[in-house]
This record gives structure tokens, sequence and C-alpha cells, in this order.
């Protein structure tokens, strides 16, 4: 589709009625290694509170990349600025419309979770450099 704005013609990737993917960072908790979910960690025989999750058996939240739903988006929104043009697609859950970036968005499940362990992979590279 393309949306005319200020006499420019804006071509969007995707339509008004398209059942779009929607892709996001999401919060993690994981199972925490040391105490294996259970929050409690045995030395000989006495039962501790795990040092590494404070008794919780979770730490702490890890992001990553997942589908999180797929809707048809209310409205195609254009942002100039600086000549640069962003198309966002805005999406409403409950009372709230979101705005999604286009290349958050994607016409085919399998395509949205290709990007998402694209990204995730990537991502987990990335801090593997940061660490040494
Ligand atoms: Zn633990």
């Amino acid at each position: 589709m393309s949306v005319g704005i200020g006499g420019m013609e804006i071509k969007t990737k995707y339509n008004e009625n398209d059942l779009l993917y929607i892709i996001e960072k999401e919060k993690y908790e994981t199972k925490c290694i040391y105490c294996n979910g259970t929050g409690k960690v045995k030395i000989k025989d006495k039962k501790f509170d795990c040092p590494n999750c404070n008794g919780k058996g979770k730490t702490e939240e890890e992001l990553k990349w997942d589908v999180i739903d797929c809707k048809v988006p209310e409205k195609i929104y254009i942002e100039i600025e600086d000549g640069i043009v962003e198309v966002y697609y805005v999406f409403r859950w409950g009372d709230c419309p979101e705005y999604i970036k286009e290349e958050d968005c994607f016409s085919n499940r399998g395509e949205a979770f290709k990007e998402c362990k694209r990204r995730n992979r990537n991502e987990s590279r990335g801090t593997n450099k940061v660490d040494r």
C-alpha cells in the first residue's frame, strides 16, 4: 500500500487490513540452575535458601524476542523526521493503542519466528563479546 503525505508517496510493506504477526522483546524468568527452581539448597542434610536466587527459585529476567500476537492494525502511522521515514502499524490492546515499527511486523508466522530466532542469536553473540 502507499500513503500520500505532504506530496510524498510512502510505500508501506503491508496493508491496513493485513493480519500481522507482531514481535516484541519479552521478559522471561529462568529457572535457577543451582537449586533447580526449588529455592532451597541442601548442605549436609540441612536446607538453606539458595544463595543464587535468594530462595525464589528463579533468576532475573532475560529479554528475548518473541511473537506476541497476531492482529489486524487499526491504522498505519507514518512519521517523518529529518527526512527519515518510519512506518508504524497501530494495534489496539484493550484501551491503549500501540505503535509497532514496520520491522517488527510480519505477514507470515514462520518469518516472524525466524526473525525472533535471528535477533536472539545475534544479541546473545553480542553479549558474549562484551564479556571478553
Ligand atoms: Zn536458586
